[in-house]
């Protein structure tokens, strides 16, 4: 599955592309669904596998994957910057931020802040991520 995956990815996209992944490393995923005995040996062998193989592939076709900072990526507002949780409704799937009122699917969101991150690889930054600003004084 992970080999079509990524060779569906390459394909899509081609050469010359930049593939912005979340850095999973030390992330742990929700799995409740799995049995007991598969719920650590699950937790995030295949998201490196597939990381393995579109970086592979990638290269192949002088395309690159890079790794970016997966914190807030689901709480970022992109329209306003806001950075918070609560905008964030699991059970609908669906950001709303209370700051602007923009909405959008979350996970959509979540693609939109990644890509942006990618951007800031771009434009020369090594290690990129969403700084949650605090309105604290
Ligand atoms: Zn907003």
């Amino acid at each position: 599955m992970n080999h079509r995956l990524a060779k569906t990815l390459v394909t899509a996209y081609g050469s010359h592309t930049l593939f912005v992944l979340e850095d999973l490393t030390n992330v742990t995923f929700n799995t409740d669904d799995l049995p007991k005995s598969l719920r650590n040996s699950h937790r995030s062998w295949s998201f490196f596998q597939l990381e393995s193989f579109l970086a592979y592939k990638a290269q192949a076709i002088q395309s690159a994957v890079v790794k970016v900072n997966p914190a807030f990526t689901s709480q970022r507002c992109p329209k306003c910057g806001l950075v918070e949780k609560a905008n964030r409704h699991h059970d609908t799937h669906e950001y709303w931020c209370a700051q602007c009122q923009y909405r959008c699917n979350d996970d959509r969101l979540g693609a939109m802040n990644i890509e942006m991150l990618g951007q800031d690889w771009l434009n020369g930054v090594k290690h990129p991520k969403i700084k949650k600003l605090t309105t604290a004084g």
